[in-house]
């Protein structure tokens, strides 16, 4: 089969030809025919200190996947409808990979699992014509799905285990950072009902496709303030809940400075370096600062699955983010755009 793989340590990645996977006990083989491109692939494939820390290859890459269901492994539970998974249905997948035996998975905390394993990291990824994974980890889709659409349910989750950390109906949400994620953030947060949405970032092209989902203000903070925007919708006090999706740290002190007293703010973004924080506005205006990796397993799955299956305006402001499309023999520029900053989503098509 056709694999994009990580063949030897260091920068690069290769399209080869590998054996195809074979289910091992408790696992699923999926016929992958859309992948969507992370920003982990881009350090996978640039070897950068994180990926050189974390992979031993050779390793296929790539966890964003939908496909079809080709072939069951031994020892999968054979549920009822509307639990049961067979050949021929299409599914998306859980890119975390829990133990199920450490206190927190055996807590009902899975998605805190002290071992998880990552698709594409820590086992082989699905920028490949078959990929198995546990059968805990497949998401079944509805027939009719787009499949582009069912291969970004992965960062979608992202976003929406960030959007509903906080209770945001009604009330007023700050976006910092425009990528995919954070632009899937901005169409959540106008799905469930906030009052204004508002979203930053450095690019134009990005902030635009904030809009397009839904975004009240889309403000290019290298040119100004969110500050003149909030006066401008009429907010008295500042933002109830912020979400922070960029990693940077001039957009964390923004953030802080235009929330309201009491506000949360859910941070999703990873810095590339540590940074210092000015505590004292967190400490005297009592804001609630948490933490965001992954998704809710597997609560997360069922609310965008639920959300998306209602509401025709929601899977058009979700598919809106995809702006590249390639053949998977094209893997180099779907890499280049992914790269370039004038994207939202990039999807690989397997089929
Ligand atoms: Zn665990």
């Amino acid at each position: 089969m056709r694999a994009l793989a990580k063949t030897s340590p260091g920068p690069g990645l290769e399209l080869i030809d590998a054996p195809e996977p074979h289910p091992q006990p408790h696992e699923v083989k999926i016929r992958v025919l859309r992948a969507g491109l992370c920003g982990t692939d881009l350090h996978i494939e640039s070897w950068d200190d994180w990926a050189a820390s974390m992979l031993k290859p050779p390793l296929v890459v790539g966890h964003e996947l939908y496909g079809e269901i080709v072939e069951i492994g031994a020892n999968v539970p054979r549920a009822a409808a509307p639990y049961e998974i067979k050949e021929g249905m299409r599914a998306s997948a859980e890119g975390h990979v829990i133990c199920g035996v450490c206190r927190n998975c055996r807590s009902g905390r899975p998605h805190v699992c002290v071992n998880t394993s990552s698709v594409g990291v820590n086992r082989d990824g699905g920028f490949a014509d078959y990929v198995c994974v546990p059968y805990t980890n497949v998401w079944v889709q509805p027939d009719d799905l787009d499949p582009d659409l069912g291969s970004i349910f992965d960062p979608l989750g992202n976003a929406v285990h960030t959007a509903l950390t906080f209770p945001i109906a009604g009330d007023d949400v700050m976006i910092t950072g425009c990528g995919p994620i954070g632009v899937m953030a901005t169409a959540i947060a106008r799905h469930v009902g906030a009052r204004f949405v508002v979203a930053t970032d450095v690019s134009d092209f990005r902030l635009e496709m904030a809009r397009r989902a839904g975004a009240d203000h889309a403000v290019n903070v290298a040119r100004e303030r969110v500050a003149p925007y909030q006066r401008e919708l009429g907010m008295l006090l500042g933002f109830d809940v912020g979400l922070e999706m960029s990693g940077s740290p001039a957009a964390l002190k923004e953030l802080i400075d235009n929330c309201q007293h009491g506000a949360g703010i859910a941070m999703l973004g990873l810095p590339s370096e540590p940074f210092a924080v000015d505590w004292g506005p967190v400490i005297t205006r009592m804001l609630t600062i948490k933490g965001i990796y992954g998704r809710q397993m597997y609560d997360t799955w069922y609310r965008m699955s639920f959300m998306l299956q209602t509401s025709a305006e929601l899977r058009e402001r979700i598919r809106s983010v995809i702006t590249h499309r390639y053949r998977a023999e094209q893997w180099q520029d779907a890499f280049a755009a992914a790269r370039s900053g004038e994207c939202g989503k990039v999807i690989m098509d397997w089929s």
